[in-house]
């Protein structure tokens, strides 16, 4: 426990599970009142449920679809009213195959949920993050960096991304709202055990650190994007991935 975000708001898009619930725990532990957001509005109600059984009171459940405009922008209003000053992009789905077998809507399902949900993440969060400026932080992949075979929606998405935070940054750099991302390596949440487990293994060979990062690991870089340990800075893009394709 700490107080790195204390008496500050922050949403997480896709905080049901996985990266987004840590990452909503760990502002949490820092002090924050987090929105956890997501489609899944039972799962994050759920997920507000399990934090507070752990004395993590500061988290209200919010359903919202970060690819319809207007959830988005109802999600930010809301936040507004609390003193929104973090915004974590971080909801996502993986339609992964073979471009020759991908249907079009395997690749465009990629860009609704990653590039223009972060897209309207960026947006309604620099219109209602406040006068004191605050952070919003994107969640690309090394794949977005690397490139993947089999995930050429993925990968085009979480590439998209990195554009997007460099051009967000500059945007509202002169409201003091800093905008970075996270690059994520391969994490142990259920999507990644959607991967076959000798494709897990064969990708954790090209890992340095030899081993596949736990949730917390991206929580406590974006505890560190959230909060004043970062004060300078704004459009990075930063590996947490163990070494992988760096
Ligand atoms: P996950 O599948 O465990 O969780 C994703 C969450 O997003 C779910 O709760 C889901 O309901 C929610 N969601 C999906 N579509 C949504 C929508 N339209 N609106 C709101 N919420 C929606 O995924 P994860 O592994 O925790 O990944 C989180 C983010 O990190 C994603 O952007 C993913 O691409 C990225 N990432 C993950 C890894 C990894 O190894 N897990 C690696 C690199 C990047």
């Amino acid at each position: 426990m700490g107080e790195l975000l204390s008496g500050r708001t922050a949403v997480v898009t896709g905080a049901a599970r996985g990266l987004g619930y840590a990452m909503a725990r760990g502002f949490l532990q820092q002090g924050a009142h987090v929105l956890v957001a997501d489609v899944d509005k039972d799962a994050a109600a759920a997920a507000a449920e399990q934090l507070a059984a752990e004395g993590l009171t500061e988290a209200t459940a919010v359903a919202c679809d970060v690819t319809d405009e207007l959830s988005v922008a109802e999600l930010a209003e809301r936040a507004a009213r609390h003193g929104l000053t973090i915004w974590v992009n971080n909801a996502g789905i993986l339609r992964n195959g073979d471009m020759a077998g991908m249907p079009l809507s395997g690749f465009r399902a990629l860009i609704d949920v990653h590039v223009q949900g972060s897209w309207l993440g960026c947006k309604y969060a620099g219109m209602h993050i406040g006068e004191g400026g605050g952070s919003i932080i994107n969640i690309s992949s090394i794949g977005g960096k690397a490139g993947l075979a089999g995930q050429t929606n993925y990968s085009t998405a979480k590439a998209a991304i990195l554009g997007l935070t460099k051009a967000a940054a500059k945007e509202l750099a002169p409201r003091n709202i800093r905008v970075n991302t996270i690059l994520p390596g391969i994490m142990r949440t259920a999507m990644a055990e959607q991967l076959a487990p000798e494709d897990l293994a064969a990708r954790l060979t090209d890992v340095p650190l030899g081993r596949i990062g736990e949730p917390h690991e991206i929580a406590d870089a974006a505890v560190f994007l959230a909060s004043d340990m970062s004060t300078f800075v704004t459009g990075a893009a930063l590996e947490v991935s163990g070494g992988r394709f760096m």
